[in-house]
């Protein structure tokens, strides 16, 4: 927790369930991945947290945009990004949602597939393209599965094609898995991806760029590798293939930007036993699966949780949402322990809430509202 959040949640003790944001801590992130990677350009990835004043200060740090539909590009626009700042990141895209980005003057976009490339062509005629390819996702925290990308070969294919169409074959993209712990993750995939990358310019593809994606860990219970480490991999990698002649490079930060960022701050509504004999107390909060934390599933995001009881004696615990539904838990199998102290009423805070939560929130089911949200 920063000093300006810790004197925010003291002085105005804010109705739960709120998210709270550091402004200051994002900006801190964000130069330290310029630090770590000084030759890449960054693409804040939008979705990790599409608010206002996050944008707003990126583009004031002359971030550029990873976006995945046409209401983040306009959200990026009305902050003052450039269009030709902001890359269309999705491989999904509607028609509509191509032929509005085109007119507003955005030039980057991502395909995987033939029938998306033929939709870019018509829809954005002469843009700059680049074909996301799929890689192994091991040591990813929130893997995006095999859902996106395409394999190496049919890759080749759609470049070429590309060209063909009368778009810009402009370069290649991957994205290793989100909360990505392992820096060697990038090496393998830079791996496969540049080979395909000498093996398109010896055909006389006029590629330019490389995507290494996101992936980026923040820290949640465990300790993660320092960005650094990060760095240091993906340059060995890149600088190992392409020698002297490096392409441009991209990455698309997202959770490492705002994770750490922001807290969630949450009410215990009720601690039970189911059996009086039973260790393990029920502990739910007023903030759960449908509150924000969607990255509870599978139990596969660990927030480090604080209360007012730290550092007196612990037990174990199941902790969960507020809702009437069996799906809303949390945590049942990843040995959480809290204070034995803790008592309805009590406020708590979820650490490093500052990515992916706010947009997941539903709209009101149970009748409870979206999740407040304060940047300071
Ligand atoms: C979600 C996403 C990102 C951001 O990933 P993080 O793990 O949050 O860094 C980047 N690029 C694409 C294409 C994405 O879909």
């Amino acid at each position: 927790m920063t000093p300006k959040i810790a004197r925010f949640l003291v002085e105005q003790q804010p109705a739960t369930p709120c998210l709270v944001l550091d402004l200051d801590r994002v900006e801190a992130n964000f130069r330290a991945i310029r630090n770590a990677l000084p030759l890449a350009q960054i693409y804040y990835a939008v979705k990790a947290n599409p608010a206002r004043p996050v944008l707003e200060r990126l583009v004031r740090l002359d971030s550029r945009f990873d976006a995945a539909g046409f209401e983040e590009i306009a959200a990026c626009l009305a902050v003052g990004a450039r269009p030709d700042a902001i890359s269309f990141g999705n491989t999904i895209k509607k028609a509509i949602a191509i032929r509005r980005a085109h007119a507003a003057g955005v030039t980057l976009y991502a395909f995987d597939s033939a029938e998306e490339l033929e939709k870019l062509a018509a829809n954005a005629p002469g843009a700059r393209v680049y074909c996301r390819i799929l890689v192994g996702n091991e040591g990813a925290d929130w893997p995006l599965s095999r859902k996106f990308g395409t394999s190496v070969a049919m890759a080749k294919e759609l470049m070429l094609r590309a060209g063909e169409l009368g778009l810009d074959p402009y370069g290649l993209s991957f994205h290793v898995g989100s909360q990505q712990t392992t820096p060697r993750a990038y090496e393998l995939a830079i791996g496969k991806v540049a080979m395909l990358f000498t093996d398109l310019t010896e055909a006389g593809v006029n590629l330019r760029m490389m995507n290494l994606g996101g992936g980026f860990p923040t820290r949640y219970r465990d300790a993660v590798p320092e960005i650094d480490r990060f760095g240091d991999a993906i340059m060995a990698a890149m600088t190992g293939h392409f020698g002297n002649a490096l392409p441009e490079m991209l990455i698309e930060p997202g959770r490492s930007v705002v994770g750490d960022a922001g807290l969630v701050e949450a009410e215990v509504v009720l601690v039970s036993r189911r059996d009086r004999d039973d260790p393990v107390r029920w502990v739910y909060l007023d903030i759960g699966r449908f509150g924000g934390l969607a990255e509870t599933e599978g139990e596969a995001i660990k927030y480090r949780i604080t209360t007012p009881h730290d550092g007196t004696e612990l037990g174990p615990v199941s902790i969960a949402g507020p809702t009437c539904d069996g799906a809303d838990i949390m945590y049942e199998r990843s040995n959480y322990r809290l204070p034995l102290a803790l008592r309805t009423g009590d406020r708590v805070e979820l650490l490093s809430a500052g990515a992916y939560v706010s947009t997941y929130a539903s709209q009101g089911f149970n009748g409870f509202a979206p999740l407040a949200e304060h940047y300071l």
